[in-house]
């Protein structure tokens, strides 16, 4: 944790920002729940708790700031809510989702997978490929496991 806001504050400091303690309360709480889709009513309710003196325009600058500086990813499942994910440390792409239809549920897959689909869009689009979004709707394997007990 400690190492990591570390990094996050020379992140900053590489682009002439500081890592102030309202800054700080709001990594620390977007690292502490990284399996997490937070939005940022979410994020600013947790903030809260660690720094009560905090506005929720802070937390949303922050969030903004992050997202610039490519430490966080914003993210939206097509509910109209936009979510701030961490980035993995040294992962090139952004991982990809998959949204359960059934319960809501987000699980991460953090491998690429997609070599092969990136170089078919390179040399047929003559595309350089930087990133990607890739979010898969569908039944997860708890409600799929429900639904086989029922049975
Ligand atoms: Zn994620
Ligand atoms: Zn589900």
């Amino acid at each position: 944790m400690e190492t990591r806001i570390d990094r996050i504050k020379k992140q900053l400091h590489a682009a002439s920002f500081k890592l102030t303690p309202q800054r700080e309360a709001t990594v620390r709480v977007l690292l502490e729940h990284e399996e997490d889709h937070l939005s940022a009513e979410d994020v600013f309710l947790l903030v809260k708790d660690k720094a009560p003196e905090i506005g929720l325009a802070t937390v949303y600058r922050t969030l903004e700031l992050l997202t610039e500086l490519k430490i966080v990813d914003k993210i939206n499942f097509g509910d109209g809510v936009a979510r701030y994910d961490l980035r993995q440390e040294g992962a090139a792409h952004f991982h990809h989702h998959l949204v359960c239809i059934e319960c809501g549920a987000v699980d991460e897959i953090q491998e690429d997978l997609l070599e092969d689909v990136e170089q078919v869009v390179e040399k047929r689009w003559n595309f350089l490929v930087k990133d990607h979004r890739l979010t898969f709707h569908g039944i997860c394997w708890r409600c799929n496991d429900r639904g086989s007990v029922e049975e």
